[in-house]
């Protein structure tokens, strides 16, 4: 069987640390080792549609900002087929067949959906759109044969009901579509990364994120006014390093050449966190390492933004191309998918 990995992001503003750690790095990295036969990454604009139907300028402009990000990460168009979701009209017809498999209490019990109702307020007026996003997304993964899927841990359970619609479908009529594996990062904070607030997650739609495309100016704002052990009141107390989203972003990024560079009294984040743990390391001392570790980090993804930023016809044309390829692989998909179900009138 073919290696095809795929992922994508929802065009609902520009990408996070949350998005670097958890799927980005990821990805360059299964780029990079060339071990696949195919790999796509596309920009989810149909889907950030479900919760942003109102505000089409906001997804329409974050298309492109996205397209930089993921450009300016290091994705490389003559490795990756990155494409825009909307531009493929095999995937919302794949959705309606699909959408036949699926119980409404399903949907609903999906425990990712369930906490994003919460946090949008839906109450009990949920867009049939947004409660349909786990099917769409299998039509996305299914269209592309994807084998392989990188992404955070809040993305398990759709993965899960990706692969029960496979299964179903391939039940009822023959053996048609690939089923998906999710690939999680190994480092367990990188699943989920917090928010700066000390929040669960860091997430565009609850404002507590370090994004790619932040000056230092506004990472060394955002960093010192982060979240932190709130026990931890003067430097001799003990701390908490655990709940502690500074020590977690540590945990995410810090190497021990960023000890050696930057903490030279300090050998690794072992000792680091021994100190704080036992009292009299102060907070402000360890957000400038993370605001040096963070700058380390994003220096690089910050010149290469500019890079696109000024060549923005270039970004347009890669997303152009990628979504002409990705258009003949999804309706191949579409036509086996037509034919397993018998509605191929006149192939
Ligand atoms: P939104 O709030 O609009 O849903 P988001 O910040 O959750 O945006 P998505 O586009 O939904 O971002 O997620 C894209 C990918 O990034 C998914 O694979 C998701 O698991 C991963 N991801 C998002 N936020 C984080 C995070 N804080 N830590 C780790 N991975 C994350
Ligand atoms: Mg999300």
């Amino acid at each position: 069987m073919k290696k095809i990995i795929l992922t994508g992001d929802r065009p609902t503003g520009n990408l996070h640390l949350g998005h670097y750690v958890g799927s980005l790095k990821n990805r360059v990295k299964l780029q990079e080792n060339s071990d696949y036969d195919e790999m796509y990454v596309f920009i989810a604009d149909t889907q950030a549609l479900t919760d942003n139907f109102n505000n089409p300028k906001k997804v329409r402009d974050s298309v492109l900002e996205v397209a930089i990000d993921y450009l300016s990460v290091g994705l490389d168009p003559t490795k990756v087929t990155i494409f825009i979701q909307s531009m493929i009209s095999a995937l919302p017809e794949l959705t309606m067949y699909y959408m036949n498999l699926v119980t409404l209490s399903r949907l609903e019990r999906n425990p990712t959906v369930k906490s994003e109702v919460k946090q949008k307020d839906f109450g009990s007026s949920i867009p049939v759109g947004f409660l349909n996003y786990p099917i769409s997304q299998t039509a996305d993964i299914t269209a592309f044969d994807a084998t392989i899927v990188p992404v955070g841990d809040d993305q398990l359970p759709m993965l899960e009901q990706a692969r029960e619609i496979v299964r179903s479908f391939n039940n009822i009529y023959g053996d048609t579509l690939v089923e998906p594996k999710a690939v999680i990062p190994d480092n367990e904070v990188c699943r989920r990364l917090p928010g700066t607030d000390g929040k669960a997650k860091m997430s565009k739609s609850l404002g507590n994120c370090i994004y790619l495309k932040d000056d230092s100016e506004t990472v060394k704002k955002k960093v010192m006014s982060m979240y932190t052990d709130p026990n931890h009141l003067r430097v001799e107390d003990p701390g908490n390093t655990k709940d502690n989203p500074v020590f977690i972003y540590l945990e995410a990024l810090a190497n021990d050449d960023h000890f050696k560079k930057y903490l030279p009294e300090y050998k690794n984040l072992d000792e680091l966190k021994a100190h704080y743990e036992k009292g009299g390391l102060g907070d402000v001392k360890v957000k400038r390492f993370l605001y040096d570790v963070i700058e380390d980090t994003l220096t690089p993804i910050r010149s290469k933004r500019k890079y696109y930023e000024e060549n923005i016809d270039l970004v347009l044309d890669i997303l152009k191309k990628g979504s002409v390829k990705a258009n003949e692989k999804a309706n191949e998909t579409l036509k086996r998918v037509k034919r397993a179900m018998l509605i191929d009138y006149f192939e």
